[in-house]
């Protein structure tokens, strides 16, 4: 059999791993147009700041320990096209037929144009490559003031790594508040005073309308008309995902669309990770992802499928976990969706959990300084949407007892919950 991986990030790598598990005499073509191995996204703003090793950004080791590993044929070049009428990776040296295509080609940053914003002053975040690009500019020393567009997790993180260097940051963003698509407004409040008590300035409704220069310094126009200097503006406004390889007969929604295998609507051409939609559990639609378990799962679902051992990858509910700033803020579910509301703690006080109850099921949550139960609770969530009436299992409930969480709290939970079933 002979099988071609086109992308070599994450979901690449994991469908790398189950091919030559599952077929160890399999001829297996692995396309990147990286020279580097398949690397986390999640930790280019910490190598940018210094907290991680230039090594560290590589979870699963040099392109050399992988091969020797999981043994396969690396093709340093673009795939320009996957054809699906002849089952081929076309690139500029020419095509090549497979029995079996994976398209893991992932995502890119993406923001529109500023209006006067100069390209060397302007960063996106992403790749090691704005990795180190940012990293450079830093040291460079000339950096007082900057802007960071886009509250988001990868906004946070930059606007950590400009504040770790002592420049004077602002952060902004169209929405009101602060992690707009994960947040509860209550719980956002909460992280926006913290993140403003360690020197950094928020501005939300606003973006940047254009640039203008006064004697030499960069001032950003805002959309209310203020005007901010800045020597850089971090844009960390969206992603795009990366599906020109893709001819016409393989569907497209905003990532590739695939089924529970992995599998396009060509057969034998499958699709993992940020560039296809995933199956969100909670309203039964698909939708862009855009995380690493996620991407995980599916290029190891993709993988045994393509190798003849059957696998399903049922999907996922949004959620994001982070680390930043000394403080850790979960996000799991819908937070758009209006329900019974059950807290416990107090918010802003050591560990607080805001839960948004809705037709027995949760709907939403939020975690604030203490990532040890998140977990349990999404596992919870996952259980509750995929239709299953019991209980916490008990080494649950005594895993979230021991980690603060009252009996009182968990009962009111399961009856809430389970109560009317
Ligand atoms: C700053 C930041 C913070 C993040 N924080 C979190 C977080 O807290 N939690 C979380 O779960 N997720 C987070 N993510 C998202 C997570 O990193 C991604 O979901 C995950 O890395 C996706 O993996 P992937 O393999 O699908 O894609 P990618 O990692 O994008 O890999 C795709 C690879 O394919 C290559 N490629 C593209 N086109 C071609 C082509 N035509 N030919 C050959 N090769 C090609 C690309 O160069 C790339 O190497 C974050 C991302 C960023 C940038």
């Amino acid at each position: 059999m002979k099988y071609a991986i086109v992308g070599f990030g994450t979901a690449g790598y994991h469908a790398l791993k189950a091919i030559r598990t599952q077929d160890p005499k399999g001829e297996i073509d692995v396309y990147t147009n990286t020279s580097m191995p398949p690397y986390n996204p999640m930790l280019t703003t910490y190598y940018a700041v210094g907290k991680l090793e230039y090594e560290g950004m590589f979870p699963f080791g040099s392109l050399e320990s992988i091969q020797k590993e999981f043994p396969f044929e690396l093709h340093q070049e673009e795939a320009i096209k996957v054809h699906s009428e002849e089952h081929s990776v076309e690139t500029a040296n020419g095509q090549k037929e497979y029995d079996r295509i994976l398209i893991a080609t992932g995502a890119r940053a993406f923001a529109p144009p500023v209006k006067g914003l100069k390209p060397e002053n302007a960063y996106l975040m992403r790749t090691v490559e704005d990795a180190q690009r940012l990293k450079e500019r830093l040291q460079q020393g000339d950096v007082k003031n900057a802007i960071v567009v886009g509250a988001s997790m990868v906004g946070i993180k930059v606007v950590e790594v400009l504040q770790k260097q002592g420049i004077n940051t602002w952060l902004l963003d169209l929405a009101p508040y602060i992690f707009p698509l994960a947040a509860y407004p209550q719980v956002a409040q909460v992280i926006q005073e913290r993140v403003e008590q360690q020197g950094v300035h928020l501005k939300f409704s606003v973006t940047i309308d254009h640039m203008e220069e006064e004697d030499g310094q960069q001032i950003a126009v805002l959309t209310d008309g203020s005007r901010i200097p800045t020597d850089i503006v971090g844009l960390c406004i969206g992603t795009r995902t990366n599906t020109q390889v893709v001819d016409e007969k393989i569907a497209l929604g905003k990532g590739i669309i695939v089924d529970q295998h992995m599998q396009t609507n060509v057969p034998g051409i499958y699709a993992a990770g940020d560039c296809c939609e995933g199956n969100n559990l909670e309203n039964g639609q698909t939708q862009l992802i855009g995380l690493w378990a996620n991407a995980n799962r599916q290029g190891t679902t993709a993988g045994n499928n393509m190798a003849g051992q059957e696998m399903v990858y049922e999907g996922n509910i949004l959620h994001n976990i982070t680390r930043f700033m000394e403080m850790d803020f979960i996000g799991f579910g819908d937070n758009r969706i209006e329900g019974e509301v059950l807290e416990y703690g107090t918010l802003g006080k050591g560990m607080y959990i805001r839960l948004v109850l809705k037709d027995h099921r949760i709907a939403g949550a939020n975690i604030l300084d203490n990532c040890s139960i998140s977990g349990i609770v999404k596992n919870y969530m996952l259980r509750l949407f995929g239709g299953d009436t019991g209980k916490l299992p008990v080494y649950q409930r005594a895993a979230l007892e021991s980690a603060g969480l009252s009996s009182a709290f968990l009962d009111e939970l399961e009856g809430k919950i389970h109560g009317c079933h």
